[in-house]
């Protein structure tokens, strides 16, 4: 191990670190699994990337590979690995320039800091996630991360202008969406870069029709290659962009990437909506769409008690006081009192508009709407308002990951989505599901896209939760397959979710998935056993209490689909 720390210390200008607390750090993300690395390195520019994949490619026997990490909030295992992290945070850490409805950034930038910059030009990426305190611009990239204004806006795919990336040559290339002429200028060019379009363009195009039919019809989607928004032959465009956003590492490494920006609406009111159980619930949120709210959120009663529990925590995420804080929930707790109960699920609509009257003129309307089914709504009186829902909505998991120390989150359903309109079939029939297993679960989710974050809280070392996470899984996937939903709306394939991939798309695609990743990574030297070859046997063997994994690990096995 010495000798390699040592080796590819004298190749990259970066740190190379195979400490104790580097290896642990890099050893877990916030999904179920820990996988200890070899060593992490620190790279300080394209050219140790650059360095790194050629030491890699040309020592095949030692079997290393690259994995990159950025903030590691990832919920599935993608930037878990044996052998080698690059630790993009440390030197890619800069916003580089932002103006023109476009900003220029290094991918290990912390959103957070990334949209004060925005904001100050008045400019917003609005693919932000719910983990929008804690994530890099790099990992949404990574992951095709979405969050509260995808519904109105959609996911980070759609704000990809151009990227840096080093490929398997070790170089260092722009990707840009590229019309006709482009394409053949690059298929002509006699290197990898010439190779990589000339056949990326040929697998799509020989299997057009294939690849656009199995586009997912759900409205977000992070699962698989998005081949299918690559070429378009009406337009006469290719855009590699669409196949790396998502694609978890498993393609290359960014370097750098240029967003295009919104400019967000300046005022908003959320209508929010109080439900005692589940009933009518997909035609409700038909009924709120209709007046089109940039947002349509939810969360239910766990979340809620959890929010209430850790009132100090959520008022200092708030940068509040408690004061502050209980006044805030007046609203929640006078409709508690009325309904006698915690409502089952809290839904927060937001409605936007450039002035205030107008957004709370929709927020009425739709509340209007939904008048008949008599349930208990609220519209918020200002803006400052809207703030202590939104930080329950988006703090809910990291309270769960936290705070509840007896119990273990489990994410393993926690992204699926389908189609809004299949919701009142759909739910019935998971509800049946889980109601087979004893479970404390909490939901929370983009209702607006049907996309539900479902986090049961487990006992890892309990041999019982080791069954119940492939059985569960299975159960819900079939269901999931069965309303052509996906099994990752937007928190990506990783250990987790990859084995399912086959279920959602058929093996047909997943073939096409195998030639892509060879295309790009014809080594196998990025992110090794994510998007293809994933196993959930793997993935539980790496499981973050691995001490009670028992040997007999036959359950695991994912059953091959029926072909499509
Ligand atoms: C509390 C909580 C809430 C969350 N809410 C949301 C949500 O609302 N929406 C959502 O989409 N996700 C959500 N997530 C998941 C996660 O935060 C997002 O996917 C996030 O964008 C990942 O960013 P990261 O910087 O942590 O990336 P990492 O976890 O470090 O990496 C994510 C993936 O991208 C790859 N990667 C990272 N950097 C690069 C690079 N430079 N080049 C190539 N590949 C790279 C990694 O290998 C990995 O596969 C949530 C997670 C938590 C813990």
């Amino acid at each position: 191990m010495k000798k390699l720390k040592e080796e590819l210390a004298s190749l990259v200008s970066g740190e190379v670190q195979d400490d104790a607390k580097s290896l642990d750090t890099a050893s877990r993300d916030a999904s179920l699994f820990e996988i200890r690395p070899k060593l992490v390195i620190a790279p300080k520019d394209a050219k140790d990337i650059g360095a790194l994949v050629d030491y890699v490619t040309k020592h095949p026997e030692e079997k290393l590979s690259l994995t990159a990490r950025s903030a590691g909030t990832d919920m599935s295992g993608g930037p878990l690995t044996e052998s080698i992290v690059l630790d993009m945070k440390p030197h890619f850490n800069k916003v580089l320039n932002v103006g023109d409805g476009h900003a220029l950034t290094q991918p290990g930038v912390f959103y957070r800091d990334f949209e004060v910059e925005t904001l100050k030009k008045n400019l917003l990426l609005p693919c932000y996630t719910a983990s929008r305190e804690l994530n890099t611009v790099g990992g949404m990239v990574g992951n095709n991360s979405g969050g509260e204004k995808t519904l109105s806006y959609g996911k980070t795919e759609n704000y990809i202008e151009e990227q840096k990336i080093v490929l398997a040559d070790g170089k260092e290339h722009v990707i840009k969406k590229l019309d006709k002429k482009e394409l053949a200028q690059k298929m002509a060019q006699d290197d990898f870069e010439g190779k990589l379009y000339s056949d990326m363009y040929h697998l799509i195009e020989s299997n057009y029709d294939l690849i656009k039919k199995a586009k997912p019809t759900v409205s977000k989607n992070s699962a698989g290659y998005f081949l299918w928004n690559v070429w378009d032959r009406e337009k006469g465009t290719f855009d590699l962009n669409r196949v790396i956003v998502g694609a978890q590492g498993t393609l290359g490494i960014t370097t750098e990437i240029k967003f295009r920006l919104i400019q967000p609406k300046k005022h908003s009111r959320l209508l929010v909506i109080f439900l005692s159980n589940f009933d009518g619930l997909g035609d409700l949120v038909n009924e709120v769409l209709e007046f089109k709210p940039e947002s349509f959120e939810s969360y239910d009663d766990h979340t809620l008690k959890l929010a209430m529990r850790f009132a100090p925590e959520m008022a200092k995420v708030m940068k509040g006081s408690m004061f502050g804080l209980a006044l805030d929930f007046i609203p929640e707790a006078f409709t508690v009192v009325q309904m006698g109960r915690l409502p089952k699920l809290v839904l927060m609509a937001e409605f936007t508009a450039d002035t205030e009257e107008e957004a709370a003129k929709t927020a009425h309307a739709a509340n209007e709407r939904i008048a008949h089914r008599n349930l208990h709504t609220l519209i918020t009186p200002s803006e400052k308002k809207n703030k202590e829902y939104w930080a329950v909505r988006r703090e809910s998991f990291n309270l769960l990951r936290h705070h509840v120390k007896e119990k273990h989150t489990a994410p393993f359903i926690d992204d699926w989505a389908v189609h809004p309109n299949q919701l009142p079939q759909f739910l019935p029939e998971l509800d049946a599901v889980m109601a087979q297993y004893n479970l404390t679960y909490t939901i929370a989710g983009h209702i607006g896209d049907a996309n539900f974050h479902v986090i049961p809280l487990m006992d890892l070392a309990d041999p019982k939760t080791q069954d119940i996470i492939p059985e569960l899984s299975r159960q819900v996937y079939d269901l999931i397959y069965k309303y052509q939903g996906t099994i990752t709306a937007e928190h990506g394939d990783g250990l987790i979710h990859g084995p399912f991939l086959e279920g959602m798309y058929g093996k047909e695609i997943c073939d096409l998935f195998v030639e892509t990743k060879k295309i790009f990574d014809p080594h196998h030297i990025f992110n090794p056993g994510k998007k293809i070859e994933a196993s959930l046997t793997y993935a539980m063997h790496h499981f973050v209490n691995d001490a009670h994994i028992r040997a007999d690990s036959s359950r695991w096995n994912v059953p091959k689909p029926a072909a499509k």
